[in-house]
């Protein structure tokens, strides 16, 4: 499961993060998830939950914000934002064509990252 190694991650870093300030425990993490993931929000709650028991972080709140993927043309240079299909949701092939030339010559630029951006924790 895809959202389960994620959450597994994000766990890890924020409390590690955690760990620096002597926090007792995680209560929020804002993530900015990268549309291109092919993260579902819900799915990796729950999967956050699960990876979560037992840890600082149990029973902390997931704020998510999906930003939109980029693609540059290595044909003609233009940055172009892209979608997800439903098609490459399903196979998870993510062939993406510029918007200016139609090129498909194009490398993904952003979008496939989850940053944590912010932690609300409770200091001992
Ligand atoms: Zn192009």
């Amino acid at each position: 499961m895809h959202e389960f190694a994620f959450a597994r991650k994000i766990c890890r870093i924020a409390e590690e993060t955690a760990q620096k300030y002597n926090a007792q425990r995680i209560t929020k993490i804002y993530l900015e998830i990268g549309e291109l993931t092919l993260i579902i929000p819900d799915l990796l709650k729950k999967s956050f939950e699960m990876a979560t028991t037992g840890t600082m972080a149990e029973g902390a709140e997931l704020d998510i914000k999906m930003t939109p993927g980029k693609i540059k043309c290595r044909d003609c240079g233009k940055i172009s934002d892209v979608e997800i299909t439903e098609e490459a949701q399903l196979t998870g092939l993510q062939l993406f064509q510029c918007r200016n030339c139609q090129s498909k010559n194009t490398e993904v630029i952003e979008g496939k990252k989850v940053n944590i951006k912010n932690l609300k924790i409770q200091e001992a």
